[in-house]
Formats: C-alpha cells, sequence, structure tokens
C-alpha cells in the first residue's frame, strides 16, 4: 500500500486538503504523531475548525500540559502483560497486541504512551503460551489494530488461534470500518474479509468496532457491517465519552440509532481513561452522568451503552451509572 494514496502523515497537507489556515493552531509536541486515513478525513467538514472528527486526530497543544493524575499506563496494561503483547486482566480472557500500527492516531488514546513493538516472533510466542494456558476462552484482537496486519501475519495469527481447541471466541477491536474499510471489504483491496470468514466458520467471532461519532458512519461503514452479518459475526460497539466530540446527549442519541440503522449494538460508553496529555477530552463524572440519564430516556435499554470506567487491578470494567 503507498502510504500517501491512503494517509495523512503531515498537518499541513491535511489543513490545505480541509481548506483550514494552518496559522490557527498551536500542535503539540508530542511524541505521538500524526496520522489520519484519507478516508477519515473525507468525513470531516471543509473550513470547520471546530468539527468533531477533526477533534479527535488533532495534535492541540493542550496534550503538552502534564495533569496531576494522568500518566503513561493509566489502566495498568504493564502489570497485566504476561508475555510482550499478551495481556490478561480478566477471567478467562487474553488480550494480544499484535502490532503498534493505526489507521489513524486518536489524540485520546489511553496506548499513546506505551511504546508497542513490532515483534516477529509474536506469532510463536502467542502459540506458546496459549497451550499453557487452557482457561483461556476468548482472545482478543486489540492494538494498534489488529488489522492492520499484512494479510500473511494475519492469516498466520488466525491460523494458531483457530488451532486452539480450549478458545471459543475470537475478539477483535477495531476502528477501520470507519477508516479503512477496504482492509474489511469482501472485495476490499489487501482485505481480511477471508480470514473473518474462517474465524466465524470454526468459532464465534464477535467484532467490536470503535465508534464515536454519528459522522463517522457511512455507506462503507454500513456495507462492511453486513457482510460481517452475513458470515454469522456478532456487531458490537464500543465509543469513548469525548469533550468536544460526543458530550451531549443528542450526538450520544444519534449514534446509538445510526449504529443500530447499521446492524451494530452499543456496547460500552468508556469514560476517559487517564493517559499523559488526554486531559482536554475529559467530562468530569457529574457532567457525564446526568447526559446519561437524558441518553436512557431518550432510547430504548438495547441501545443504551453500559457507561464504564476501567480501574486498574478491577476484576471487570466499573460501571458507573
Ligand atoms: S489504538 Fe484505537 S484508539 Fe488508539 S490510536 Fe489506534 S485506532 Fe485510535
Amino acid at each position: 500500500m503507498n502510504k500517501a494514496d491512503s494517509f495523512f502523515t503531515s498537518l499541513k497537507d491535511l489543513y490545505a486538503y480541509l481548506e483550514l489556515p494552518p496559522a490557527d493552531i498551536k500542535v503539540s509536541n508530542s511524541s505521538f504523531s500524526f496520522l489520519v486515513s484519507r478516508h477519515f478525513a473525507s468525513k470531516i467538514q471543509k473550513g470547520d475548525l471546530n468539527d468533531p472528527l477533526l477533534h479527535e486526530i488533532l495534535p492541540r497543544e493542550e496534550e503538552n500540559l502534564a495533569v496531576e493524575g494522568f500518566s503513561d499506563d493509566p489502566v495498568g496494561d504493564l502489570e497485566s502483560e504476561k508475555e510482550p503483547g499478551i495481556l490478561q486482566k480478566y477471567e478467562g480472557r487474553a488480550l494480544i497486541e499484535p502490532t503498534p500500527a493505526c489507521s489513524l492516531h486518536c489524540r485520546f488514546c489511553f496506548r499513546r504512551g506505551e511504546n508497542l513493538r513490532v515483534n516477529t516472533k509474536f506469532v510463536e510466542e502467542l502459540e506458546a503460551w496459549l497451550a499453557g494456558s487452557p482457561e483461556i476462552h476468548e482472545l482478543i484482537l486489540s492494538g494498534g489494530d489488529p488489522l492492520m496486519l499484512s494479510q500473511k501475519a494475519f492469516n498466520s495469527l488466525v491460523q494458531i488461534a483457530l488451532q486452539q481447541e480450549p478458545l471459543r471466541t475470537i475478539r477483535i477491536h477495531t476502528r477501520l470500518p470507519i477508516s479503512l474499510p477496504s482492509r474489511i471489504l469482501k472485495n476490499g483491496k489487501d482485505s481480511h474479509f477471508e480470514a473473518l470468514q474462517k474465524i466465524a466458520q470454526t468459532k464465534k467471532l464477535v467484532f467490536v468496532s470503535h465508534v464515536d461519532h454519528p459522522n463517522e458512519l457511512d455507506e462503507s461503514s454500513k456495507k462492511v457491517f453486513a457482510e460481517l452479518k452475513e458470515i454469522g459475526a456478532t456487531l458490537l460497539n464500543q465509543t469513548t465519552l469525548l469533550k468536544g466530540v460526543n458530550d451531549s446527549p443528542a450526538t450520544l442519541v444519534e449514534l446509538s440509532f445510526a449504529l443500530f440503522n447499521q446492524g451494530v449494538l452499543p456496547y460500552y460508553l468508556h469514560q476517559l481513561d487517564h493517559a499523559t496529555g488526554v486531559a482536554h477530552f475529559e467530562v468530569p463524572d457529574t457532567e457525564a452522568l446526568e447526559m446519561m440519564e437524558k441518553v436512557r430516556n431518550a432510547l430504548p435499554g438495547y441501545l443504551v451503552p453500559r457507561f464504564v470506567r476501567e480501574i486498574t487491578g478491577e476484576k471487570s470494567k466499573h460501571p458507573l451509572l
């Protein structure tokens, strides 16, 4: 894949594309680089500095502020690491980080401080670890974005996972349906569709998209979800509550209906994890809870995401409502 064809890696180029004056924004000096897929950028309103999708990916100078309580390992990933890139926090489930690559760099990401490594021996190490961990019944592919792996790397990961008898479920956490759908679509370029189909034929495939705002959904995401539904995947979504992006009951309600319209059920609404450089995205708990009351009243129960926070050391996500 030619990177320039699919991504913006320079803010200057993004500003030019969005018809924004470059001098208007002071940017962060974070080592977490700027990156956004052209597909995601195409959904940002041109000329609008306050567009919620732009806010998600713009490295603003607020990231430079050191804020008390915000750290590089906000949810205890380091403590939970069993092997490099293999984490176990919850009973029977393991989360793996097979790649540091993403299709966009979300400025609020709690893994932004982690230096995920590219580990060429990852698949072998995973196979050995799984063989010694028969209690693991669900494997969660996270990252980075697991669907950013090459077809070859993803296929070998899937092959190993499918051979593990105790594994019943493979869950995938990804933003690709809204940022690089071609990697999932049946006839897309370098698509993982066949591998996903293989998973769904052998185990339970749970596909968890990460969509934060209704404007992220479009005809391509609709097609992705329809094709995944056809192969029998369970479709869920997780959202992060973000100031300036989705911090209004109307937006959250619209998001739930829009997801449902594309065949996806809202699963979690995450209160922001306190990673270094993300404090400007935080919605205080009191405000968030008031908002969630309104969201709950406006939606049927099956469209209300569980409002949760991850707390280091707890055995499950902590419900806030
Ligand atoms: S891991 Fe997910 S939330 Fe974090 S930058 Fe990548 S795509 Fe965004």
